[in-house]
């Protein structure tokens, strides 16, 4: 994908200058994840008509604040009077449910699409757009990815994005619950709509 280039405007940066970003931010073995997820969520978005482009973007920025301290994302809570209960939560819900916030203002991206599958590309939400999903579950089955079910999920995205998401959904939350991990309430939203059928 190194040929993409950006044409839409969401960002002033080029894409090779957004990536020269992001490698700054994060370990080169994050960095590699990164751009697995977005040849994972370009391949997705060209499998089910997604905006290319949006597809790049968010998948190169979804981990952006995954190495932030802790402080960052407590006054980032404050400074743009986000939820003041996401306090009690950590860095995995707060690189993606604050993170969006620290993104929108760090490198001017106004594109509200892309900021909202970055803000729950860990949870999902009831109602996610197609680029939600793409994102959420590109993360999973980009190619770098290695667990036991990737396989499977990968077979599954190939052949439906709404039960992918079903899949990793129950995936995810099986592991937490494995795990004694507090389940943030909008994942169980996810769950709830996706897994079980409700509306
Ligand atoms: P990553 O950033 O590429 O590692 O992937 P994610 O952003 O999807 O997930 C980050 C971490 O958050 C993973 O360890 C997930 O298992 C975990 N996670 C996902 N959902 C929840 C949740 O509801 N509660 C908590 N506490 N952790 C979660
Ligand atoms: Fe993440
Ligand atoms: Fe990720």
């Amino acid at each position: 994908m190194n040929s993409l280039e950006y044409r839409l405007n969401l960002l002033p940066y080029t894409r090779a200058e957004l990536i020269e970003m992001v490698k700054k931010q994060v370990s080169k073995k994050r960095f590699r994840h990164i751009l697995g997820v977005e040849q994972s969520a370009i391949e997705l978005a060209e499998q089910y008509g997604g905006c290319i482009e949006r597809a790049s973007i968010a998948g190169l920025l979804h981990d952006y604040c995954k190495e932030m301290p802790a402080d960052v994302f407590l006054q980032a809570i404050d400074d743009f009077r986000l939820n003041v209960d996401l306090k009690t939560w950590n860095n995995n819900i707060w690189h993606g449910m604050v993170g969006a916030s620290i993104i929108r203002e760090q490198l001017e991206l106004t594109d509200e699409v892309i900021l909202h599958a970055i803000e729950i590309h860990t949870t999902g939400n009831a109602q996610m757009s197609l680029l939600d999903k793409i994102l959420y579950v590109a993360d999973y089955i980009e190619l770098g990815r290695d667990f036991p079910d990737v396989q499977e999920a990968r077979e599954i995205a190939n052949q439906s994005l709404d039960a992918a998401v079903a899949f990793e959904t129950a995936h995810t939350l099986a592991h937490l619950i494995a795990k004694n991990i507090a389940i943030y309430p909008l994942t169980i939203e996810t769950y709830n709509h996706y897994c079980a059928g409700r509306k």
